[in-house]
């Protein structure tokens, strides 16, 4: 177990704020967070489990504990002729995960290629790209209650997976500490290719017949041309979800935006491009002293240099009262504020 007191969180935050914790620890089994749960200074401390900070904003230095898992391991625990099923640790890197499955050649995961952060993180964001969300191959998640020290092994129905939601993010599920995860993946070649324009880039790219890695490889360069590195910027990818409207809402807008884009879910509801409404208000590609909005998403804030949480927060909340006046949509951070 590592344990630091006043410790910077620079490089455990993709915004790279300089952040300070009162106290880092970060654990290496199942035995080592059992004796932290029952620590009573641990009991009495504000505590916050985090991954690798690529979904989180920093708002302050934080006065309590931060914890870490350490638990990795890529376990096959079941194999028939048509499926696999992996038990995954939760510091596992998730895109070390979809680059062994695609190297095994299981299908499921491959356009989840790119997403930064550390797998018990995606279990609980229930992470999303191209047309599949993680919930699509969870069969289980295993984690620890903070106050009862209990192991819950949830199944994908109990987990409440929705988009970007799961029972983990609810108030009493963010009690809990996710240690690993099963998903379950296919030996049967099926590909995922309806989102936007993928099918096209592939088929112009390789073959009629793209292989697994084909699609990986298209995903990972199509992320990159889209996406700011936070090494080079800081950010923390969407930093607003898509929000979901009113079927009459959306008939209300097309009135007066007939080119607005918007996609049906299956509950019936209309979801918008949040990304589409900012740069309707006139946002991308705008900075705001050290705070940018990024000219090739509108949904990505970037640091420019320097900026701290607060400055990310407020030109957030100017975005957000923007288009709440414009189109009366309220926009729901995605990025989870801490402090
Ligand atoms: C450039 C960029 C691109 C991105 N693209 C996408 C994308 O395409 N799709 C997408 O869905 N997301 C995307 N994201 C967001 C981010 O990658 C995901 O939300 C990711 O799952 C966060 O993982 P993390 O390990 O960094 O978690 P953190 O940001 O550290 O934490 C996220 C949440 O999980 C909780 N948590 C972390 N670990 C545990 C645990 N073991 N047990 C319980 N709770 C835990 C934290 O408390 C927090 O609520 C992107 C981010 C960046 C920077």
């Amino acid at each position: 177990m590592k344990i630091k007191e006043n410790y910077s969180l620079e490089r455990h935050n993709t915004f790279r704020l300089p952040v300070e914790t009162r106290w880092f620890i970060e654990y290496d089994n199942e035995e080592e967070l059992l004796r932290i749960l029952h620590d009573e200074y641990f009991r009495e401390s504000a505590s916050v489990h985090i991954g690798s900070g690529s979904n989180l904003l920093f708002l302050n230095d934080y006065n309590g504990m931060i914890l870490h898992s350490s638990i990795k391991g890529i376990d096959l625990t079941e194999e028939t002729r048509d499926t696999v099923r992996l038990r995954i640790g939760a510091a596992e890197r998730w895109d070390d995960v979809v680059a062994y499955a695609v190297s095994k050649g299981w299908y499921g995961i491959e356009n989840l290629s790119g997403i930064p952060g550390e797998t018990g993180a995606a279990a609980v964001q229930n992470i999303g790209a191209y047309g599949v969300e993680l919930k699509d191959v969870v069969e289980t998640v295993e984690a620890y209650h903070q106050h009862s020290s209990q192991k819950h092994t949830f199944t994908k129905e109990a987990c409440r997976y929705a988009y970007r939601h799961s029972r983990f993010k609810e108030d009493d599920g963010s009690l809990y500490i996710v240690t690993h995860i099963c998903i379950r993946l296919s030996k049967i070649p099926h590909l995922v290719l309806h989102y936007g324009n993928l099918k096209e880039i592939i088929i112009s790219q390789y073959a009629t017949l793209p292989h697994l890695s084909d699609v990986r490889n298209v995903i990972l360069s199509v992320r990159k041309d889209k996406l700011p590195d936070p090494e080079q910027f800081g950010n923390a990818g969407s930093f607003f979800m898509n929000p979901l409207i009113s079927a009459e809402h959306v008939e209300a807008l097309k009135v007066q935006y007939p080119q607005m884009p918007f996609f049906r879910t299956e509950e019936g509801d209309v979801k918008i491009p949040a990304g589409w409404l900012i740069e309707q208000c006139g946002f991308k590609g705008k900075s705001f002293d050290r705070v940018g909005v990024y000219d090739k998403q509108a949904l990505v804030l970037i640091n420019l240099g320097g900026a701290t949480g607060q400055d990310i927060a407020l030109v957030a909340e100017r975005i957000r009262t923007a288009v709440a006046e414009r189109f009366r949509i309220e926009l729901i951070p995605e990025v989870k504020y801490i402090g």
